[in-house]
């Protein structure tokens, strides 16, 4: 049968659910080492804590093979700054990431980061993904080093972020996983982490979970436990009928990790912090249509008429040729490259750009619309670069975009390719696909916070860890995803070396196994999981929007907890997958609690974390430039100071090459 169509029309129904259902069946899997969420971070994780000898398994909502954001592809590799052609140290980049977000992020993720992205890029190399041009397809040209053949993006002088071939990346990690003997169990939904005698703050010693093909259940049993579960999409806005939280970010990240730990007292910091939703699935398919930012850097951008629009650099001074696109101007130590985890920028390592008021001289009648990328007026190599190599292996561009538009004729050494027409304002950023114009503002998303974690990369909780770029605080993107799973997997497994084994409470697991079924047990007329997903997304963006206020936050965790005990606690589901889903909803709304009550706790208002509460308009005020870590105990909600720079104090040491040696294990 060919397709959908052909099947109802043939069949007259819908299919059956295809796959045999054991609601209740109990499996039991006992392991050193527990890694939830298999993407890029999840499987580093696995490999490494394999390969110190702990035994591995990992519990992944889809497919590892090719799930999360990652599991697509990517073009550049951030962050590592150790490559033999970087001319920047772990110490610069950390203090460029740490005072560009005056504080605002995990100085030593950063730092961990830097000190092994390019080792870890190394073991991807080792894997089987290209990470040099071995064709010598760009021999010569400005962005390569013809000795060790690497090539760079962004900033061709200091050479830290590392173009890469890396359209297989997700596949080859899996393979690698598979190798080594790691266990990977596909499909599963997590419903809770097992601690020591069943208590919140209790060290962390396993998972259960359901899965979404079989409706079985799963008691997995771990001396350690590493969360790499990506972000919390879905939480601001879900609405399947305009693909999204589906564009950017994946559908199967719905903030489950965050939730697993808040509920067992694991500790989160700047939850309260949201941005604008600009990538939320309003506007175009990632990278489809033309633009000059990211995988598009450096692009001319020309109008209707063939006039090219100007870039300048940092500090708004014209530059006047291609190269200088690509290279730090006077008065910059590097350019630190965008899509890092980073929502401001020093000008002193902040990326060169089309001019800032390009909408306002679109309204003036200087540029006529539409936009177009020009690849022409780019050098051969240059062009091929963009088109072609980036674009061939960025995430979700490979097939969809690259494919489909050459298959079609476009020949970027003479078609030009066209931008969206929108709204001016869309224009303000040299992103245009992504437009954040089309979004309604009341649409967030959320923005830097997570997990808390030590030098160790490890929670509050003993035996628990995380690891990746949305799921912890100091994370970044692709790159930093993979080292903080990597190191986060040794130091579980180190852990897991001397850990006692503990029996898990039967009451907590009989517990979770009660609540994991309910949704089976109801009645057909209960609302089904989207009905619930879309309620949840509504109170966040009404309650918990760019406004509020302690009576806004308040009113939105009352009709969050109403929703849980009335539409979500009767609602049906039809099949595993369904059951799974609204498991989801569970969590969304765990984590919606976790992110209001956060909010309620910062009486301020802050800059970096577009946090805005209307009974504190003061921006910023000092005593308030802290963190706040929050948990649960007895399922009330704890908050406690914590110096931004925490990282450097006691019982750390003050700088942070010696706290590397100290924790790193080198
Ligand atoms: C289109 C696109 C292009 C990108 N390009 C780049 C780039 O060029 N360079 C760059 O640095 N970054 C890039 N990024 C960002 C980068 O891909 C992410 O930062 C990175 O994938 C994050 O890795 P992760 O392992 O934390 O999360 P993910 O890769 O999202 O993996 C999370 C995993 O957890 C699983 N999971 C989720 N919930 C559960 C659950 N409840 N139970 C079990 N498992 C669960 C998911 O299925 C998934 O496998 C891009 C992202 C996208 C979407």
């Amino acid at each position: 049968m060919a397709t959908w169509h052909e099947y109802v029309q043939k069949n007259g129904k819908v299919p059956e659910w295809p796959y045999p259902t054991n609601y209740g069946k109990v499996n039991e899997v006992v392991t050193d080492v527990l890694v939830i969420g298999g993407g890029v971070a999840g499987l580093q994780a696995a490999i490494n804590a394999v390969k110190k000898g702990a035994k591995v398994a990992v519990a992944e909502r889809g497919h590892a093979k090719r799930s999360g954001s990652g599991g697509a592809g990517v073009d550049h590799w951030h962050g590592a700054v150790t490559n033999p052609c970087s001319t920047v140290t772990p110490e610069m980049y950390t203090k460029a990431c740490y005072d560009s977000m005056q504080g605002w992020t995990g100085g030593h993720v950063r730092y961990i980061i830097t000190k092994e992205s390019w080792d870890t890029l190394l073991d991807c190399e080792n894997m089987g993904i290209q990470i040099r041009d071995v064709r010598d397809e760009f021999k010569g040209a400005e962005f390569r080093d013809d000795k060790t053949k690497l090539m760079f993006a962004y900033d061709y002088k200091s050479r830290h972020i590392i173009r890469v071939w890396g359209w297989n990346i997700k596949s080859r990690l899996y393979e690698e996983a598979k190798r080594l003997g790691v266990d990977i169990f596909n499909r599963m939904m997590p419903t809770g982490l097992l601690t020591a005698g069943g208590k919140q703050g209790g060290r962390v010693i396993g998972a259960t979970a359901v899965n979404t093909r079989t409706g079985e259940f799963f008691v997995f049993r771990s001396k350690a436990t590493v969360i790499c579960t990506g972000g919390a999409g879905r939480l601001y806005l879900f609405d399947p009928e305009i693909t999204a939280s589906g564009s950017m970010s994946d559908l199967n990240s719905a903030g489950v990790g965050q939730a697993l730990g808040w509920n067992v007292g694991a500790e989160f910091v700047c939850m309260e912090g949201s941005g604008p939703g600009r990538l939320s699935g309003y506007a175009y398919a990632p990278y489809s249509m033309a633009n000059a930012h990211n995988t598009y850097h450096g692009s001319p951008i020309v109008d209707a008429d063939g006039k090219e629009v100007p870039w300048v650099d940092a500090f708004n001074r014209p530059i006047k040729d291609v190269t200088g696109r690509f290279l730090p101007s006077e008065g910059q130590d590097f350019i630190l490259g965008e899509g890092i985890g980073i929502s401001r920028y020093l000008e002193q390592y902040r990326n060169n750009d089309l001019v800032h008021d390009l909408p306002e001289r679109i309204r003036k009648g200087e540029f006529k619309l539409p936009l177009y990328a020009d690849l022409t007026r780019l050098s051969e190599a240059e062009r091929r670069c963009i088109f072609g190599m980036m674009v061939g292996n960025e995430g979700k561009t490979r097939v969809p975009i690259y494919l489909t538009m050459t298959g079609a004729g476009f020949d970027p050494d003479k078609d030009l390719f066209q931008a969206p027409v929108t709204m001016l304002e869309g224009y303000a950023h040299a992103n245009f696909w992504g437009a954040g114009i089309n979004t309604p503002p009341t649409v967030r998303s959320p923005g830097g916070g997570g997990f808390l974690l030590d030098w160790n990369l490890r929670t509050n909780l003993e035996g628990l860890y995380a690891a990746a770029g949305g799921t912890i605080y100091g994370g970044g993107c692709h790159g930093e995803s993979h080292t903080t799973g990597r190191y986060a997997g040794k130091h579980a497994a180190e852990y897991a070396k001397t850990a006692p084994e503990l029996v898990a409470d039967k009451r907590q697991i009989e517990a979770e196994k009660e609540r994991a079924y309910n949704a089976t047990r109801q009645s057909k007329g209960g609302n089904g999981w989207k009905e619930i997903n879309v309620a949840i997304a509504r109170i966040m963006r009404d309650y918990c929007g760019r406004h509020k206020n302690e009576t806004t936050l308040n009113l939105g965790l009352r009709l969050l907890k109403e929703l849980r005990e009335t539409e979500l606690a009767s609602a049906y589901a039809s099949n595993p997958h369904e059951l799974g889903r609204l498991l989801e909803c569970h969590s969304l709304i765990d984590v919606g609690e976790l992110v209001i009550k956060a909010s309620l706790s910062r009486k301020a208002s802050n800059t970096i974390l577009d946090f805005h509460r209307l009974d504190y308009p003061e921006m910023d005020p000092p005593e308030w430039n802290k963190l706040l870590p929050i948990r649960q105990e007895n399922n009330q909600a704890k908050v406690r100071d914590l110096p931004l720079d925490f990282h450097l104090k006691a019982p750390y040491a003050s700088d942070y090459e010696e706290n590397y040696r100290r924790y790193s294990g080198h």
